[in-house]
Formats: structure tokens, sequence, C-alpha cells
């Protein structure tokens, strides 16, 4: 016992991802492993507002004027766009390539309408709502991107507050910030735990009857992000950084099996910047600044998943889409991507916009969506996990182009 507990943090995790499938297998659904796994989710997601709120604004206060705010955004939403289109591109050519609609005849029947599912945000309703009414009221309703932008703006006042008065409240945010870390340093304590339990409840829950319909549109998803995630991404990392980038997937291995067992990026978060922090050996005004951005608009996972999707759909309803419509559906999956929410299953919501950009709006095409609804919690795993992935590259690139040493 103790010498499990002194294995390395990602080595647990991976040892209780296997207990947790072995006995989802021999148990099948287990009533308080689905209380357990909800206990851990809840607590993660009690550290997540305190900690995207004390991060960046200790981050950004940090980062310390305009212009150096300015170059670290720009960074950042060139790495977002860069990954976030690649992942798309692969997606596109894994789906021209393999056509894997093309076999679909039987749509099952699956009842479903898009009414199930909550309306996705237009794009232009999302940019007004970065702004919140309420800064109180975005925290409590879980609005991560109306915090994000309340944080970043009291960070950049505070960057310019001088004097003792400044200096005080700097170092009062730097204690707070420290404090959640150390709250949140508790709660990953708990991670083999939790990781368990929620990877027993997914097993133990997979809905897999409908996979032979569908079987095809798995292989092709699958292959598509394992390339995003072991070909693609590798090589960005190196070409920016000339170091090794399974190196920095050791780093923050335990970020990757979280997002694999939550399926969740913002449940993620809280391990995602301990481990890039202090395993990758990213600064805090860096890791703060791109990390809760990254869970809630950069999803190279969810694009891809948008654009194959949507050409799966397409193949399966011999909808043959032309060049223009194909351009349409690129802006539309990475838009899609950005918008979807960083909890279980919103990329499949967000893909009726990529639909309707392209003109699909037949019923069958929603019946479609049900059946992929039946087989989306095993790939929502997946896209998840190449999404926090991800997110964790881009800092460590950023992190490394402002002059900082990493620890591989
Ligand atoms: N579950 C994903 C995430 O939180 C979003 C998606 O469904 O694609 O990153």
């Amino acid at each position: 016992m103790q010498r499990l507990l002194r294995l390395e943090l990602h080595w647990q995790v991976l040892m209780a991802m296997l207990l947790g499938v072995a006995f989802a297998l021999t148990f099948g659904q287990v009533s308080w492993i689905d209380g357990l796994a909800e206990i851990f989710l809840r607590l993660l997601r009690m550290i997540i507002v305190p900690l995207i709120f004390t991060s960046i604004v200790h981050g950004v206060a940090g980062i310390g004027g305009g212009s150096h705010l300015g170059r670290l955004g720009l960074k950042t939403l060139l790495y977002y766009s860069l990954s976030s289109f690649l992942a798309i591109c692969v997606g596109l050519i894994l789906a021209n390539t393999l056509r894997p609609g093309a076999g679909v005849t039987d749509f099952g029947n699956t009842e479903f309408s898009p009414e199930d599912l909550e309306a996705p945000a237009s794009l232009a309703e999302t940019l007004i709502r970065l702004v919140p009414l309420n800064p109180v009221a975005a925290a409590a309703n879980f609005d991560i991107l109306g915090l994000i932008f309340f944080s970043l703006c009291l960070g950049a006042a505070l960057s310019g507050m001088s004097g003792a008065q400044g200096d005080r409240m700097r170092s009062f945010f730097d204690g707070l910030f420290e404090l959640v870390l150390r709250l949140t340093l508790m709660v990953i304590k708990l991670l083999p735990i939790g990781v368990f339990a929620l990877i027993a409840r997914a097993v133990s829950s997979l809905g897999l009857g409908v996979a032979a319909q569908v079987g095809k549109w798995i292989l092709t998803l699958s292959l598509g992000l394992a390339i995003h995630l072991f070909v693609v991404l590798p090589l960005v990392f190196f070409l920016l950084t000339r170091k090794n980038p399974f190196a920095h997937y050791r780093a923050v291995g335990s970020a990757m099996a979280m997002a694999f067992s939550t399926s969740s990026s913002a449940a993620t978060l809280p391990v995602s910047l301990t481990a890039v922090r202090d395993r990758a050996g990213v600064s805090d005004r860096v890791s703060s600044f791109v990390l809760p951005m990254g869970a809630t608009v950069n999803m190279d996972g969810t694009a891809l998943f948008e654009c194959a999707g949507a050409l799966f759909i397409a193949q399966a309803l011999g909808f043959e889409l032309s060049l223009p419509a194909q351009l349409a559906m690129v802006l539309t999956a990475f838009l899609a991507s950005v918008g979807a929410a960083a909890v279980p299953s919103a990329g499949l919501v967000m893909i009726f916009i990529v639909l309707e950009a392209i003109g699909l709006t037949d019923p069958r095409a929603y019946a479609l969506v049900g059946l992929m609804l039946g087989v989306d919690r095993p790939l929502d795993m997946m896209r998840t996990t190449v999404n926090v992935t991800s997110d964790t590259v881009g800092a460590a690139i950023i992190a490394h182009s402002e002059g900082e040493e990493l620890n591989y």
C-alpha cells in the first residue's frame, strides 16, 4: 500500500482506470460507485469558479501592462486557431477518404428531436454574452466565459494600480490564488479514487447497442483523434519548441486521464492547471491565462468531431457537399467548437449549427444525431482528452516562446 501511494500520480490514475474497467465488467452498475463519482465531480466543480477567478486575476496582474497582455493574447489566439484548423483538416481528409456514412441505410428508430437538447447559442449571441451583466451572477450560474471576461478586466485593472494600495491588492490576490491552489491540490489527492469511480460508472452505462450501424463512424473519429493527438500536436510542439512532445505528455498525463474520465474540459481544469505548472514548469502568468480560456474555447477534438460528424450525416443521406458548402462547414465547425460548453456531450449539441450552415435540416439528419448520441460517451471521452491536451501543449509552447525554461 505504501509503495502504491508513493507511485507517481499518473501511474496511480492509470491503475485506477484499469481497476474501474475491471470493476464495471464484474459488478455492472453499482449505486454507491455512481454516488462516489458524483461527489468527486461536485468537488471539482466546487473549485472551478474560485480557481478561474483567482488564477486569471493573479495571472493577468502578473503579466503587467497592456502590451504584454496583448502579446500573450495574440499568441494564444494564434495557437488556438492553428491547432483547431489542423484538427478540422484531419477530420475533413479522413471523413472524405473513409466515408463512414456511406453504408448507413437504417437510421434506427431512435426517437429524437433537437428540442430535446438545449439549443446552442448563435455566434453573435455568444459574443454579446461574453460581457456579463453581473459578475456574481455569472459565477453563480457557471457562465464561464462571462467569468473569464470579468476576471481578465479586473486583472488588467489591478496590473495598472500603482502605489502602496496597488501592492497591497496584488499581494492579496497572490495569497488568494495560493489558497485556492492549496484547496485544489487537496481535491487532486483524491484523483485516483475519483477516476476509478468515474470510469466504472462510464463503462457500466455505455450504450453500445447501436454500435454496429455507426461502427465505421466510431472508427473514423477515433482514428482522426488519434492522428491529431499522436502526430499533429506532437509535430507542432516539436517544431515550435524543439523539445520531446512525449516528455510533455508524461508531465500532463494526469490531466489527460482526468479529461478521459470526466468528458469535461471544465472539470479537468484544476488538474491541468496544476500539472502544467508543477510538472511541466510553465509559469503562473502563462498557465493562468492560457488554460482557463483554452478549456472553454480551444477544443481541437470537438472541432474535428463537428466536421467529420457533419460529413458522416451528409454521406449517410447521400447529400453531396459542394466546395463552398465544405468551406462553410470548416468555418462553422471551428465556431461550433469555440462555442461548445466544456461539459459532456456539448459537442454533439453544436453539430446542429454545422448542419444548418450546410443546409442539412432533413428530419433524417436529426435521427442520425440520435444514433450518434447512443455511442457518444466513449467518443466524448476521447475528444475531451484531445481538447485538454491541446490546451496544455499551447501553454507549453507559449511559455517557451516567452523564454521560460520547461522541466523537460
Ligand atoms: N466534452 C467536451 C469537453 O468538455 C466537449 C464536447 O462535447 O465536445 O471538452
